[in-house]
């Protein structure tokens, strides 16, 4: 079977070309802002040789209705109620399978990544905000269809507002821009700290904290704990749910990986009611890195056109 997987995002979009498991072509390329989303997906499929293609996957960042393959609103991309399968199969007429991006990421995981062999799983990205995906006996469990935007449980009914509107929730304490807004605090209130001089005037990206926690800067370290221990706190209340035997975390910040997950596990197993009886779920970073997604999605198309 040969699939195309295409994961698209705000700026960046990314197709592989699969003949059976194995990745055998890649491009990614950035969306030029006058390039509409069905036509940056079209693009991407031609990009990695559409012919002899028998099943085509979209992963979208967005809530996508996978049963009529349509972008129902996406943060970051463009359109709304954008009937993207339609328009693909509409252009290679084969089979198309069109889902949100953390659910594909996630499947491409449990086929071929770190989470092979398990069954309940849930996988949980955390880099601008939290998204994720639940996979319960070996499927993904997609609710009414927007199942495991669970970065928006509110934690604090009165703490910082969130890009959604409502205030506390959980991304708002556990995300990159969660750690470059405790940095900035830092910096701008103590102008002779180590962390100032480190990270200077450059713009603070989630990242350059995590590299100076890691280079040995105490309050760096710090504020990247206290970012991880919110993580943590969020993933307690996940287990509690759906007690999965595996959590596999994701997204940029991640899967820097053990700066942040370190804290993260301490405190969902300090969290865990029922203590030393029981085992706390295994936390372990993704292993198939930003292609995952489109991976994912060529995978779930070649399952569904078998
Ligand atoms: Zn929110």
């Amino acid at each position: 079977m040969i699939a195309v997987g295409v994961d698209i995002g705000g700026t960046k979009v990314l197709a592989v070309r699969l003949d059976g498991a194995e990745t055998v072509a890649q491009t990614r390329f950035v969306v030029e802002g006058s390039t509409g989303t069905i036509d940056a997906i079209i693009q991407s499929v031609e990009s990695v040789h559409a012919d002899e293609v028998q099943a085509i996957g979209v992963g979208v960042a967005g809530l996508v209705n996978p049963k009529d393959g349509t972008l129902v609103w996406g943060p970051h991309v463009q359109g709304t109620g954008l009937a993207i399968r339609t328009a693909v199969f509409d252009r290679f007429k084969v089979p198309v399978h069109v889902d949100n991006d953390a659910n594909t990421a996630a499947i491409a995981e449990l086929r071929v990544g770190g989470a092979r062999g398990y069954q309940n799983v849930l996988f949980v990205t955390l880099g601008t905000g939290i998204g994720g995906a639940v996979i319960i006996d070996g499927a993904v469990y997609r609710g009414g269809g927007f199942a495991g935007e669970w970065g928006h449980v509110q934690i604090d009914r009165d703490g910082l507002l969130c890009d959604c509107g409502k205030r506390g929730c959980w991304e708002t304490r556990a995300s990159g821009p969660a750690l470059v807004r405790l940095a900035r605090q830092v910096v701008t209130s103590n102008t002779d700290s180590s962390l100032a001089r480190i990270l200077g005037a450059e713009s603070i990206t989630g990242e350059s904290v995590v590299a100076a926690a890691d280079g040995g800067d105490e309050t760096a370290r710090a504020l990247v704990t206290e970012v991880g221990r919110s993580f943590g706190q969020g993933l307690a209340g996940l287990v509690a749910i759906f007690d999965p035997e595996l959590i596999v975390v994701g997204g940029g910040l991640g899967s820097i990986g053990e700066s942040i997950v370190g804290p993260a596990r301490r405190v969902l197993t300090d969290s865990l009611h029922g203590g030393k009886l029981r085992v706390p779920p295994a936390v372990q970073v993704a292993t198939l890195g930003p292609a995952a997604g489109a991976v994912g999605a060529a995978l779930i198309a070649a399952e569904e056109a078998g």
